[in-house]
Formats: C-alpha cells, sequence, structure tokens
C-alpha cells in the first residue's frame, strides 16, 4: 500500500504557481495587471534575455505598507477581496492572490514599496520562497519588483522555456494586451537595454491603437457600440481591407480584462461573411462593459476565458451590433476618403501606378454591377466570351461595399491586367475552340477540351499562374521590379517592422526593397512590377505576418513559398472581376503553360471536368 502523505507548504506553492506562471510572460502579465490595479499612471517594464534572467516592474501606484510585505507574498493573500459574494463582483483585475505567492515560489524576488503617504519604503528579499526579514529602505511612492532566475528551481519548467525571442514575443504579446486598453496609462518596455516600446499616456484609444499598429489601420477602423440590459458593446472593427491570416488581432476586452472566446470570434467572423476571402480573419478591437455578475471570470487560473450569464445573448448582440453598423457605412466611401487623406499626407506617386487609387478608382456604377450582365458585347469571341443577363440586375445586385472586399482590385478592365501572353493576344477573332470561354457569374470560366467540358475558377487558375509564373522568375533571379520615384512609407507595429528589417534580404528575393525609416516605419523603394495593383502597405504587412506565424510553426514549409503563394493570391483576378475577351482569352491559354494547373496553389482545385462521356449519360443519350 503506498502510503498518503500531506503535501509541503513548498509542494503545494509549487503546484500552484505552475497553473499561474507558465512562462516569463505570465509574470510580465501578473505584476503589470497589479500595478494597474493600484492605480499606477506610470509602468516600467524591463527585462532581460526574453525574462529568463530577470524581469522588473516599476509603478508608481499606491504601494504596499511596510507591515503588509510579507501578506503580499503570501499564497490566498489579497486586497482585492473580502468574501465569497465578492467573487461575483470582481472589478480589479486581480482577485486570487496567488500571483506574488506564485511567482516568489519559483524565482529570486526583490519587492521594493513605498505606501501614498508613508515616509519610508520597505524592501523584501524571497528566494525560491523563502522570505528574508523586511527592511526599511528609501524609494518613491510606489511599487518595484524584480524578479530574477525565474523557474531556478523547478528545473523541468526552466528547461521548458523557448528561446529568449520566443519568450520576449510573448512578453511583448501581453504588455501589449494590457497596454492597448489602458490608454490613459504611460507603459514603456525594454529588453536587453533597448526600449522597444514607450507609450506615453493617451487620451484617445485610437491613438493607443495606432502607437501598435500604425496609422493606416487606425485609419481604416470603424467604430461600433451598442448597449443592451447592462451590457455595452463598444470599440473598433477594421476595414475589411485590413485582414489578417489568423485571429490574433483581435482583441476583446471584458471589464478591461483581455479574455479569448471562440463564441465570440465566431460571431465577429459572422460579422465580416462575405466581406473575406476564405482563411482571412477580420481585425478588432473591442470592449465588453457588463456589470460583474453577469459574468463568472474565476474558471481559469489566468482568467483567460470567461463564463457568460447569456452567450447566446451577447453574440447576437456582438454580430448585430457590426452588421447593423456596416449596413449604414458606406465602405467604399471610407476607403476614398482614407486615400485622398494619405495622399495628401505626402506619399506621391513612384513610376508605379498609385497603389492608393487602384482599388479604389472603380467607378461606382460599375463596382455595383456584379453579375448584372455582359459588359463586353464586343467583337470576335465575344459573344462567347462574357456573361449573358440571365437574370434581371436587381436580383444580382451586392452592398458596394460587400463587392469592393469581394474585389479588392477592382480596375478598369484593361487587357493589361492579365499581362495577356504575347503569343495568345494575337489570335483573336480565329480563336481555335478549345480557347473559347464564357464567363458566367463573374466568376468562373466554361470551356472545354477534347475530353469535354471544364467550369473554371478564374480567381485559382489566375493564381496558379501566377504562381508558376513568380517562381520560375524569382529562382531564375530575373523577376522585374519597378524602383519607386518616391519610396513609399509603410507604418506598422514595432515587431513588425524588425521583423521587416531582419528579412531585409529575403524580401529582396522577392522585387520587394526596403529600409528602416526611423520609428516604426519603413520604406519600400522598389517593388515586383508584377504586382503594380496591389498597395505594398497592406501586402508588406501580410507577408511580415506571414513570416512571423511561419518561424512559429513547427512543421514550417519553404517561407519564401508561402510568400510567393500569398503574392499570387493577392496579385490574382477575384471573383465578381468581370473579365474581357481577352483577358479570358489570355488565361485559358496560360493554362497550358503548366504541368499542374487543375489545383490552385492552396490545393483547392481550378477546375471542374465533365467528360463527353459523363455528359451523354446525364442527358440520357447512352
Ligand atoms: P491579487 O492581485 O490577486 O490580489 P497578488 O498576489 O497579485 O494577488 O498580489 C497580492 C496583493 O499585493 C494585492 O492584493 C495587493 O494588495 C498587493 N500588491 C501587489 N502588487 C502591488 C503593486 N504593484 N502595488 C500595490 N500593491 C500591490
Ligand atoms: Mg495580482
Amino acid at each position: 500500500m503506498p502510503e498518503i502523505r500531506q503535501l509541503s507548504p513548498s509542494v503545494i506553492n509549487k503546484i500552484a504557481a505552475g497553473e499561474v506562471i507558465e512562462r516569463p510572460a505570465s509574470v510580465v502579465k501578473e505584476l503589470m495587471e497589479n500595478s494597474v490595479d493600484a492605480g499606477a499612471t506610470r509602468v516600467d517594464v524591463t527585462v532581460s534575455q526574453g525574462g529568463t534572467e530577470s524581469i522588473r516592474i516599476v509603478d508608481n501606484g499606491c504601494g504596499i505598507r511596510p507591515d503588509q510585505m510579507l501578506l503580499a507574498i503570501a499564497s490566498h493573500a489579497t486586497s482585492k477581496i473580502e468574501d465569497a459574494e465578492d467573487l461575483f463582483n470582481v472589478e480589479t483585475l486581480g482577485f486570487r492572490g496567488e500571483a506574488l505567492a506564485s511567482i516568489a515560489e519559483v524565482s529570486q524576488m526583490t519587492v521594493r514599496s513605498c505606501a501614498d503617504g508613508a515616509t519610508e519604503g520597505a524592501e523584501l528579499e524571497i528566494n525560491g520562497g523563502n522570505a528574508e526579514p523586511v527592511k526599511p529602505c528609501g524609494c518613491p511612492v510606489g511599487t518595484s519588483i524584480e524578479v530574477r532566475n525565474l523557474f531556478f528551481n523547478t528545473p523541468v519548467r526552466r528547461r521548458f522555456m523557448k528561446a529568449n525571442q520566443t519568450e520576449m514575443g510573448h512578453i511583448t504579446e501581453a504588455f501589449t494586451r494590457l497596454a492597448l486598453v489602458h490608454p490613459n496609462v504611460h507603459f514603456k518596455l525594454q529588453h536587453n537595454g533597448r526600449v522597444t516600446q514607450d507609450l506615453p499616456a493617451a487620451d484617445n484609444w485610437k491613438d493607443r491603437i495606432a502607437h501598435f499598429y500604425g496609422k493606416d489601420l487606425a485609419d481604416a477602423l470603424i467604430w461600433v457600440e451598442s448597449e443592451g440590459d447592462g451590457i455595452r458593446v463598444s470599440g473598433f472593427v477594421a476595414d475589411p481591407v485590413f485582414n489578417r491570416s489568423h485571429t490574433r488581432m483581435q482583441y476583446l476586452f471584458l471589464n478591461g480584462r483581455h479574455i479569448r472566446d471562440r463564441s465570440l470570434q465566431h460571431a465577429l467572423g459572422e460579422a465580416y461573411r462575405g466581406l473575406l476571402l476564405t482563411g482571412r480573419y477580420p481585425i478588432a478591437f473591442l470592449k465588453l462593459d457588463m456589470p460583474a455578475n453577469l459574468v463568472d471570470v474565476n474558471v481559469h487560473p489566468t482568467k483567460l476565458e470567461v463564463r457568460f450569464q447569456d452567450a447566446r445573448k451577447l453574440y447576437s448582440q456582438l454580430l448585430s451590433t457590426i452588421r447593423n453598423k456596416f449596413l449604414s457605412t458606406d465602405l467604399t466611401a471610407r476607403v476614398h476618403e482614407h486615400s485622398e487623406r494619405t495622399d495628401a499626407g505626402g506619399a506621391s506617386a513612384g513610376s508605379v501606378e498609385r497603389p492608393q487609387d487602384l482599388g479604389l478608382s472603380y467607378p461606382r456604377s460599375d463596382a455595383s454591377s456584379i453579375g448584372a450582365g455582359n459588359q463586353y458585347s464586343g467583337s470576335g469571341a465575344g459573344q462567347f466570351v462574357g456573361t449573358s443577363p440571365m437574370v434581371p440586375a436587381e436580383n444580382y445586385r451586392l452592398p458596394e461595399s460587400f463587392q469592393r472586399a469581394l474585389d479588392s482590385s477592382n480596375l478598369p478592365a484593361t487587357s493589361e491586367r492579365l499581362d495577356v501572353n504575347p503569343a495568345a493576344a494575337d489570335v483573336p477573332a480565329q480563336l481555335p475552340i478549345s480557347t473559347l470561354g464564357l464567363q458566367v457569374h463573374n466568376r468562373y470560366l466554361v470551356t472545354q477540351d477534347e475530353s469535354g467540358m471544364l467550369v473554371i475558377d478564374q480567381h485559382a487558375l489566375h493564381e496558379r499562374v501566377l504562381y508558376e509564373q513568380l517562381r520560375e522568375k524569382v529562382l531564375a533571379g530575373e523577376l522585374e521590379t519597378q524602383r519607386l520615384l518616391v519610396p513609399e512609407p509603410v507604418s506598422m507595429s514595432g515587431p513588425e517592422a524588425a521583423a521587416a528589417v531582419e528579412h531585409k534580404a529575403l524580401f529582396k528575393k522577392i522585387g520587394i526593397e526596403l529600409e528602416p525609416f526611423g520609428g516604426d516605419t519603413i520604406l519600400v523603394s522598389s517593388y515586383p512590377a508584377m504586382l503594380r495593383r496591389v498597395r505594398p502597405a497592406e501586402l508588406i504587412r501580410q507577408l511580415i505576418d506571414e513570416i512571423m506565424v511561419g518561424e512559429k510553426k513547427p512543421d514550417r514549409r519553404d517561407v519564401l513559398d508561402e510568400l510567393l503563394h500569398m503574392m499570387s493570391c493577392k496579385a490574382a483576378v477575384k471573383a465578381g472581376d468581370p473579365l474581357t475577351p481577352e483577358e479570358i482569352h489570355s488565361l485559358l491559354m496560360q493554362r497550358h503553360l503548366f504541368h499542374d494547373t487543375h489545383h490552385c496553389p492552396h490545393g483547392r482545385p481550378t477546375a471542374l471536368v465533365f467528360t463527353r462521356e459523363e455528359l451523354d449519360r446525364r442527358f440520357e443519350r447512352t
């Protein structure tokens, strides 16, 4: 019979610490939250070696009295709640009284604090949970906590820490989450002696967001708000033109606390339904404020997940708030204004087309005419190529905003758009039958080959063709680039800018030359000619995103290849783009130039084949 023993307090605390303190970023989160709870208006976070060596957090909050110092680091000791009732009315970030105890257990920690109104401060040293006597010390009002050698006495945890750079990434994310929702506090983050974030108090939430993610994104944010039954939803959602390949930029704050909630993320996705391509996710910064008794925050050790009393109602409130806003917002007009402002701001044209104009200069009457009929009743193969108005235009009209989002490169139709293959271009009238094509619903091409009838997804095929061309050119070092007469500044977040500069050589390979330009701005000085229709700013942000995400994937594929995929997807015609006869012809011709054009680079099929036998059988001819 194994013997049952009572565990020692030290072992109990280590187990508890394991739940709350997972990695250096957890320390940063807990200590920053304590500073905010203490009413600090200034919080300085100083980290060395990704937090594995030391983390110091200094605030100007209310401080801790000398006689309370030992209690502060005791487990289940807190000044924030008193009885179980209070658990349902939590209005501070902390309330469990476990963080300091847990951190103290698995590190070497120094706490220095001077309470508001006190004449003298106090200092406390704790080594792996063992506290020295409290000593008086001189210090300004507020608290400074230094945590050294995290997990020095829990070797398994220590081994589980990742490279400093990765740990620093998590710290930056924890810092960002808190700093985003408390714009009135001055936060500063330093790593290995370098200031990576310095965010003076802002009286405006948007300014704080701009500080992190750049002015372009902040300018494209749309304010949404609603209130019902004591629940208030408010914040910003981004214009669909700004989107990501992941959901990490969907920030939800419940009563000032960052949370993750799959159901609410789903509601957000639903609100953007039809506005984003598959695999792309909206960007949002949303606050949910409700009486504390409508939510249980005590279900997750790090309080990342919560339980709402009426999750369904909240889901529909969020969904309808955003949907109603979109229905009453002319997204096209908004972006127009935005681009004009950008232009006035001096980002002037280079030798390529002005990128801001590209997605936006489509005449409005055209933009709303998706599926409204054949715009090209032209000559040559025209009667075969193009859409016949099968459905009255009214039935097909989508809101302009939806149309624009489906079709972010909605250019005036020119034969230049598809880079018409010269070999194919000079045979417009006498087409061999195999290259005739009919465009239906502005998104599929119907054609035939020896075996039967093909229905081709125009976006998927063009993407595939561009990918093959790009890859060939990049591998041969023959990608045509265009030097911009006036380099284009692109504002981004600090980590994004750093990643861009770090991967300068990779960008050069794909025809993009960039330089740091002070602050978090980079300057783009040359750009692939092939991508002249895609805005450099948004493309580069997405490429960086891909690089940053790619680096974290264990089964990391060739980054260059990923980037080529993304570029070809961006540059390809979209579903919803009406094509001219020449464009259809050119696209179908190029289909034969590559081996595997049956699938787009994402692996989706580009064409469905209906064999003659199949057609015969369906029509009961056999
Ligand atoms: P909790 O935040 O859940 O109360 P902690 O272990 O994080 O638990 O902190 C314990 C207590 O120590 C807090 O309730 C608070 O009274 C005090 N404390 C911790 N950090 C600070 C700080 N930076 N300024 C003032 N008081 C603090
Ligand atoms: Mg706390």
